[in-house]
């Protein structure tokens, strides 16, 4: 994640699994068959373990603030021992709480509105910081938006996509940022691929940008040193990692 100046501000964690035959596999070739077994739970517990790990080192080496984001899943945000490993995990690593983003994609955020404003409240009480994924794709509801104690909305990467060449992208990111704006929370684009796409993000004041065009997921030492590059300046944001994988 970096600014509108190219500065890395925040790296995402995203699992692969190094498959024996079939080699480096990403979520979409595993993960609902982990959701729908609960094997999700401990490779979560892992993911998160490993991910503010990483982001504790970080804080130590680079003694800048760098969120780490960390996607939760639908059983894993229905997990009533959610809150408890959190608050352990952060305890155990010592990373400051408000550098770890947690982040829920709508449609799991609508689920059962009350029950997701409980986890978040308590979520939220631990200090962490909490963010709407993929936005747009679901409901989109103004309601939940000012109802969710969250701090960022991510825009779905299907709306930066075309931003550059279709007006009713254009419009809906716009629209996306003033209500941001107006409720106190933070935009990123997710998906940003173009320079063309990042301008015109940037053109429209969006505050914050991930995607190919800052930094492709890269291994834990990679993202490390594409870091260091980026954050002891003199360099592109094309260089900067917007992504890390872990496990
Ligand atoms: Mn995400």
């Amino acid at each position: 994640m970096a600014t509108a100046t190219g500065a890395v501000v925040g790296v995402e964690a995203l699992v692969r699994w190094h498959h024996p035959d079939r080699g480096l596999l990403e979520p979409g070739h595993f993960i609902n068959l982990t959701e729908e077994t609960g094997l999700i739970l401990p490779i979560g517990r892992i993911v998160l373990g490993q991910a503010c790990r990483a982001a504790r080192g970080w804080q130590d080496r680079f003694g800048v603030p760098l969120t780490m984001s960390v996607n939760l899943s639908a059983r894993q945000f229905s997990n009533p021992e959610l809150v408890q490993e959190v608050a352990d995990v952060l305890r155990i690593t010592g990373l400051r709480a408000d550098l770890l983003c947690l982040e829920i994609t709508e449609s799991v955020a609508v689920e059962d509105v009350d029950r997701t404003i409980s986890t978040l409240d308590q979520l939220k009480a631990l200090g962490v910081r909490l963010a709407i994924d993929d936005f747009g794709t679901g409901f989109s509801s103004l309601t939940y938006l000012k109802r969710f104690p969250v701090d960022v909305v991510k825009i779905d990467r299907s709306f930066v996509m075309g931003i550059d060449a279709d007006p009713v992208d254009s419009a809906i990111v716009t629209a996306v940022l003033g209500l941001a704006n107006a409720v106190g929370m933070v935009t990123v684009a997710e998906g940003v691929e173009t320079a063309e796409q990042l301008d015109h993000l940037l053109g429209l004041g969006c505050p914050l940008v991930q995607g190919y065009h800052l930094g492709r997921p890269a291994p834990r030492d990679l993202t490390e040193v594409a870091l260091e590059r980026n954050l002891r300046g003199a360099d592109t944001p094309s260089a900067a990692p917007s992504l890390a994988s872990t496990a």
